[in-house]
């Protein structure tokens, strides 16, 4: 965990992939990219290597929609 106050994500926070609501900040050296859950799970082999922070609330998702929203 980081000591930082990074902001939490919102419904105005979309998916760069598919424009669903955002679950999951990337911040990468060149940037910062936002996943759904789904987005996040598909590439998170690739940014797990580059971000130098991953801010994940995949958790309010599980609470907010049950399991079966996280596919
Ligand atoms: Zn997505």
């Amino acid at each position: 965990m980081t000591a930082t106050t990074t902001p939490q994500l919102t419904a105005a926070d979309r998916c760069d992939r598919c424009g669903a609501q955002a679950y999951v900040r990337v911040v990468l050296p060149v940037g910062e990219l936002l996943f759904c859950a789904h987005h996040a799970r598909e590439h998170a082999p690739k940014f797990a290597e580059l971000a130098t922070e991953v801010h994940d609330e995949t958790d309010r998702l599980l609470e907010e929609h049950g399991a079966g929203a996280v596919r």
